[in-house]
């Protein structure tokens, strides 16, 4: 008997990981990806010399990424511990020379970044945060107000107890029934970790800064802190535990990274490859995938197929509706999505001055903190003032922009398509207003002079580029009542052979959620299609061909 035929669609991060998973598991995967590269959100764009990385420029739990590039053929190695006690100790962060480990320096290099980010307030004032004590200890005296230090100490132990409950114990749970998110309930109440996140900071803070420090970290995954439940405190514990990387050659080359194990696995990846249906058909009264087809009618048959495309679009507009119980078109209506994002691609020659404000990371909240909010959220409307994250990767790596000039991004977090805003008529003003901005305030003096190239997206570019339903950029909105059990499910509930990857499943949004969201459904199909122990757990010898 042959190998099972296993199809991904979309080479996300999620959906790499994931190739890279059934490769291990002794699948033959080919991925179909509807770009004519890899990446997704993680899509590289290059312009006169600069290399623009379009998404994630954060990179955390460098553990993960590992994990991934340790992976054999036929080795799927899912039953070992996921948090080592090696590596859960905050004495074990790398803050200098090169993080990840032995395999990843196998396929690319990462490198700590510090400070992780620093964040600017309205009035010019900072908070460099780093991770060390020390250090936040001193800035919150000189920011916060009396009773912040003592208030710190508090919310570090309370979020300590949620990252230690609710990522290291409980993170990769797939909550695929009542009963498993009902045994956890009672813990996560008891830590706090259901009242919203800004609530969450300010019964510990009482300046405003110091609330939106350690509240804002949520929109780099698509969470209004007004209404993302407090586990998300997590995030805050993460970075301190194993910090803020880089990876040299930007975010594509990890990209690339991944690409290359996946195909030395044995994987197949092809390009310029819309899917435009996932088949489905009745066995004894079941039904089951059978495989997809491609829009321009080639059908590919496979015995398990993974979608890492957004989840309401898979549901929504790739699956026949007689096929669909749980996920009807009423449910992706009714799901809220995450907002998306106005992001702004510049290259522009440097004056040697931009480390004198300006960091690898840098934040600039606007005048309006819990306002901005919801109108992006709430109201979905484009507000006059607004906040932004600035990525200048050529501090860190100059190989990124022409000798003497530096390659950025900067984003701004704006209201998803179901706002109206007709972005072909806004986008050029915006993005001059932002320049304006950041030439003005002093951030990137005489900015629009030195400007080399300049381009943009905008939520239209999620919704017809990415095919993100309302042009969201981090899949599902992290609420309450959409998370555990009630966030999408990496095994679908209505298609026998069908699973999820990526941001709009469990367990969540950004670059480490989505590699853990492909572990948990490895898990899930090792379970569903017997895959042999010694396989799941890598004691297999290798190249084991066990079907
Ligand atoms: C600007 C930006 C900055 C971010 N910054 C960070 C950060 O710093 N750190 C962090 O951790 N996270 C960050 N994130 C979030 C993170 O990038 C995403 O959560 C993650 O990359 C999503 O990966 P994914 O695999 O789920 O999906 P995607 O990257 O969206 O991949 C889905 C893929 O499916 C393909 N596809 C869709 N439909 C079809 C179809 N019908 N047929 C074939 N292919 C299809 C798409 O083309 C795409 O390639 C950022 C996101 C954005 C947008």
């Amino acid at each position: 008997m042959g190998r099972k035929q296993a199809i991904v669609i979309g080479a996300g991060i999620g959906g790499l990981s994931m190739g890279i998973r059934l490769q291990s598991l002794g699948f033959d995967t080919t991925i179909v990806e509807k770009l004519d590269a890899p990446g997704g959100r993680a899509y590289v764009r290059r312009t006169d010399g600069f290399t623009f990385d379009m998404g994630p420029t954060v990179i955390t739990v460098p553990h993960f990424i590992e994990e991934l590039f340790a992976l054999g053929r036929d080795r799927a190695d899912l039953t070992a511990d996921d948090f080592p006690t090696e590596i859960v100790d905050e004495s074990k962060r790398i803050k200098d020379g090169i993080s990840g480990g032995p395999n990843t320096s196998r396929y690319v290099q990462i490198v700590p970044i510090l400070p992780f980010y620093r964040i600017y307030f309205d009035d010019g004032t900072f908070f460099d945060y780093d991770g060390d004590p020390e250090h936040t200890r001193q800035q919150i005296e000189e920011l916060g107000e009396p009773g912040d230090l003592e208030g710190y100490e508090r919310f570090h132990e309370a979020s300590r107890a949620i990252f230690e409950r609710g990522f290291l114990e409980l993170g990769y749970t797939h909550f695929g029934t009542v009963g498993s998110m009902l045994k956890v309930a009672p813990d996560l109440l008891k830590l706090g970790a259901v009242r919203n996140l800004f609530r969450f900071s300010s019964k510990y803070f009482k300046s405003d800064k110091l609330r939106q420090v350690f509240s804002f970290e949520t929109l780099l995954v698509g969470g209004n802190p007004l209404s993302v439940p407090a586990i998300y405190a997590m995030i805050h514990f993460v970075e301190k535990t194993w910090g803020i990387h880089f990876a040299m050659g930007g975010t594509g080359a990890l990209v690339q990274g991944f690409v290359k194990k996946f195909e030395e696995l044995g994987g197949a990846i092809a390009y310029n490859a819309p899917v435009s249906q996932i088949n489905v058909s009745r066995e004894s009264g079941k039904k089951v995938v059978t495989g997809v087809t491609l829009a321009d009618g080639t059908v590919m048959a496979a015995d398990l197929v993974v979608s890492n495309a957004d989840w309401a679009t898979t549901y929504g507009k790739l699956i026949e509706p007689k096929y669909r119980f749980w996920n009807s078109d009423l449910r992706v209506k009714l799901t809220q999505q995450s907002m998306s994002l106005f992001v702004i691609y510049f290259g522009f020659k440097a004056d040697g001055k931009e480390n004198d404000k300006l960091r690898h990371h840098t934040i600039i909240l606007g005048p309006r903190y819990e306002g901005l909010l919801k109108d992006i959220f709430g109201r979905k409307v484009l507000s006059d003032d607004f906040s932004q994250y600035i990525h200048i990767p050529t501090l860190t790596d100059p190989s990124l922009a022409p000798p003497g000039h530096h390659a950025a991004y900067t984003l701004l977090p704006v209201p998803h398509n179901g706002s109206g805003i007709d972005w072909a008529e806004v986008g050029d003003r915006l993005m001059d207003v932002v320049f304006t901005f950041l030439d003005e305030r002093g951030y990137l003096p005489n900015l629009k002079e030195r400007l080399v190239c300049q381009s943009y997206i905008t939520p239209d570019y999620f919704e017809h580029t990415l095919d993100a339903y309302l042009g969201n950029a981090f899949g599902v909105e992290p609420l309450l009542v959409q998370s555990a059990f009630f966030r999408p499910h990496n095994r679908s509930e209505d298609i026998g052979g069908l699973y999820l990857v990526g941001a709009g499943t469990q367990p969540g949004a950004g670059t480490p959620s989505v590699m853990m969201s492909a572990k948990m459904t490895a898990r899930l199909v090792a379970e569903d299609f017997a895959v042999p122990d010694e396989v799941v757990s890598g004691k297999a010898s290798p190249e084991l061909s066990y079907r």
